[in-house]
């Protein structure tokens, strides 16, 4: 292969899912996978589970990846149970919107390792260390992207003073396919049906019971969390889920990422586009930082597709052609990064008034039930 005609930098699941779906559309590809990258992922296992749509697995599934995923490695959600912090509740079933699951629940370990296995077999795409010149960079380099700034884009992000802990439990009970959440001041805490934590548990595929969490806490707290004992920090969960899904013991070890909400003030240039998370970054609450970042990976492999059959194609780094990815993103990404932060904020603040109004809201959309379709419709992409 020459001078490829893309260069993707950064080889996380956005990078690497770009890669492979430009080297499915014909063009030359190569992924840089930096030293640092690559050490930094063999040191230390991504433990979240990645609540995933239906758009998401969708694409996996056209990039052959969804299918090698080992077993356990996915788990579909047929019930998810959000309760405020005033007796508010909000239900969601697979049956009542009609669709296979909710949601898939995927192990972001095996993920990377799959995709990192679909790589080696694609076609048109070489992994460099080091960028190289190509009509288009792709940056994929996450919210800490040091090439964003060299481009001149801005990108303030607004800290939330809180982390989200990741780490893998265990039930007494089984999950029975629905996750839990709970919405409340100062902490808001998922779990989601992960039967790969319960193989973890029992050392073979086991059977339904594990669940991946991930807890969003205050920086404080989560020193407090990350630096207790296990038996403690069992304790601590117990009761911030009131025993609703059993008695839970941790599996794995726990892990914390700081939690911000910004955006890019642009995400394409002439021969530059940003995807994933070096383009936007939300709280993990809604579960829709990756399903974003594949949304980005989708629509820009077809706008490129569709500009290449074009008489007027020029090279895969067009500005008006990567115009037209950055309008077709700005209003998914603008929607679901508001509207998640505006759930942040509404759940944030410990004022009698607006405890009523967020608990009575949740109990008026579970009763609304074309809103509550539309609502689940938006989330499963
Ligand atoms: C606790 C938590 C839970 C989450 N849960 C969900 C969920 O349930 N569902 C969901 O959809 N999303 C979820 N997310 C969001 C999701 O993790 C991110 O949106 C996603 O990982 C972003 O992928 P990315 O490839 O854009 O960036 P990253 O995963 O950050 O990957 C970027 C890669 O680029 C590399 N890199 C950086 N600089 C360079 C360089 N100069 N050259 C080469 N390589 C470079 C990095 O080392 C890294 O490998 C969660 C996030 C957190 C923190």
């Amino acid at each position: 292969m020459s001078s490829p005609q893309v260069c993707i930098q950064g080889s996380g699941a956005v990078g690497a899912c770009l890669a492979l779906a430009l080297a499915h559309a014909g063009f030359d590809v190569a992924l840089v996978d930096d030293a640092k990258s690559a050490a930094a992922r063999a040191s230390s296992p991504d433990l979240r589970a990645y609540a995933l749509n239906a758009a998401s697995i969708a694409l996996l599934e056209r990039l052959r990846v969804w299918d090698a995923l080992p077993p356990g490695a996915a788990t579909p959600v047929n019930r998810m149970h959000i309760s405020g912090d005033g007796g508010g509740l909000l239900e969601f079933t697979a049956w009542q919107q009609c669709v296979p699951a909710l949601a898939w629940i995927v192990d972001a370990g095996a993920l990377d390792a799959t995709l990192a296995q679909a790589l080696t077999y694609a076609p048109k795409l070489k992994r460099v260390a080091a960028p190289v010149p190509a009509e288009l960079k792709a940056v994929c380099e996450g919210r800490g992207s040091a090439s964003r700034a060299a481009l001149g884009v801005r990108y303030e992000p607004q800290a939330y003073g809180h982390r989200g802990i990741a780490a893998w439990v265990q039930s007494d009970v089984p999950h029975d396919g629905c996750a839990w959440q709970w919405f409340r001041q100062p902490d808001i805490l998922a779990l989601l049906p992960f039967d790969r934590a319960a193989a973890a548990r029992a050392g073979h595929e086991a059977a339904a019971g594990g669940y991946g969490i991930v807890w969003s806490v205050p920086d404080k707290r989560a020193d407090e969390l990350l630096a207790c004992s296990d038996a403690e920090f069992e304790a601590e969960l117990q009761a911030a889920s009131g025993g609703a899904a059993g008695r839970l013991t941790l599996v794995s070890a726990r892990i914390a990422w700081p939690l911000q909400f910004a955006r890019a003030s642009a995400v394409s240039g002439e021969g530059w586009v940003l995807v994933g998370d070096a383009a936007h970054a939300v709280h993990p609450l809604s579960g829709h930082g990756l399903n974003l970042g594949l949304g980005d990976v989708d629509c820009l492999a077809r706008v490129l597709s569709d500009a290449r059959r074009d008489q007027s194609w020029r090279s895969a780094g067009d500005a008006r052609t990567l115009r037209r990815y950055g309008r077709e993103r700005a209003a998914p990404v603008w929607m679901m990064g508001t509207g998640t932060d505006a759930l942040w904020q509404l759940f944030e603040r410990e004022v009698p008034l607006l405890r009523e109004l967020r608990n009575t809201g949740l109990d008026v959309v579970n009763h609304l039930t074309p809103l509550k379709r539309w609502l689940a419709g938006q989330a499963l992409g």
